[in-house]
């Protein structure tokens, strides 16, 4: 089981603290994380998928009508460890549900389940060792060496994200020809058109170079960038800033900076909203270096 070192050790925390509070409470170590991860995190998750970043759109009427009933169920399996609330389904509807997950069975698993995420080991930060594939599929990616021509190409390639890197092969079947390590990963940013005369292109932001890769439409391109973002997130090197657009002729096409080295001129901020951090010194420098070119 996958669960993030800083979630198990909230989670030890969290029934630490409720069993020394609530010592004759003999539910209290379930009840504490199930109230948690179940009620503020999980039936949440369910109930808005688009707060949560897994959907880029709000649910229509019917599937959030689904997803509420999912979000209920959810709770009551939470509810299983508590000898209060276990059995306790508010509306008529659910009832159908008890019979189906308040059993023996079901409440074993659950309690087995807040064990786990919460054990003292999980929060020393046992390592993660299980691969989780976030994202797979095509992409044209623009070679990073330069041709014997002195031109750069563009490949059709198959990649795919894991928590553990990127990785790109000729397609599913065959070899890995390059992997980027997570730690290698940081930030993702749609790269303007001027650069390449090409839409729907991607850049990903590693420590000396970046990579180029093109979607095949707007919401695989969304998907991907969203996909990258996450898997940096918590990347303590992740860059704040960088360039729209590519180094070409000798300067960055975005800001017209002459040095390949040049701090990005474009915040990244978590709306993912452009918000430019030039100075009126660097517009003006830009302006010149512009009107040179
Ligand atoms: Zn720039």
């Amino acid at each position: 089981m996958a669960c993030p070192t800083v979630m198990c050790q909230v989670f030890h925390n969290i029934r630490e603290a409720a069993a020394w509070k609530f010592p004759n409470d003999g539910d209290v170590c379930f009840t504490s994380v199930s109230g948690f991860v179940f009620l503020r995190f999980f039936a949440p998750a369910i109930l808005n998928p688009k707060l949560f970043q897994m959907r880029n759109e709000h649910p229509d009427a019917q599937i959030a009508r689904t997803l509420t009933l999912i979000s209920k169920a959810i709770q009551s399996l939470g509810n299983v460890v508590s000898s209060v609330l276990c059995g306790q389904v508010k509306e008529p509807y659910m009832e159908t549900l008890k019979t189906l997950i308040l059993d023996q069975e079901h409440i074993t698993a659950v309690k087995r389940f807040l064990e786990i995420i919460s054990s003292p080991s999980r929060a020393q930060g046992l390592p993660v060792d299980s691969t989780i594939v976030l994202k797979e599929g095509m992409l044209i990616k623009r070679a990073q060496g330069r041709s014997r021509l002195g031109f750069k190409n563009f490949k059709k390639r198959f990649f795919v994200l894991t928590n553990k890197g990127l990785s790109y092969s000729k397609d599913k079947t065959k070899a890995t020809l390059g992997h980027i390590p997570v730690c290698d990963i940081l930030g993702a940013e749609s790269l303007g058109e001027d650069s390449f005369h090409l839409k729907l292109m991607v850049q990903i932001i590693q420590p000396d170079r970046l990579l180029y890769v093109q979607a095949s439409n707007t919401v695989e391109e969304r998907e991907w960038t969203r996909a990258l973002r996450k898997v940096c997130q918590s990347n303590p090197h992740r860059v704040q800033t960088y360039h729209p657009e590519a180094f070409v002729c000798a300067k960055w096409l975005c800001c017209k900076e002459r040095s390949e080295k040049a701090p990005g001129c474009t915040h990244h901020n978590r709306m993912n909203a452009k918000v430019n951090v030039k100075t009126a010194r660097q517009k003006e420098q830009a302006k010149q270096c512009g009107n040179r070119s």
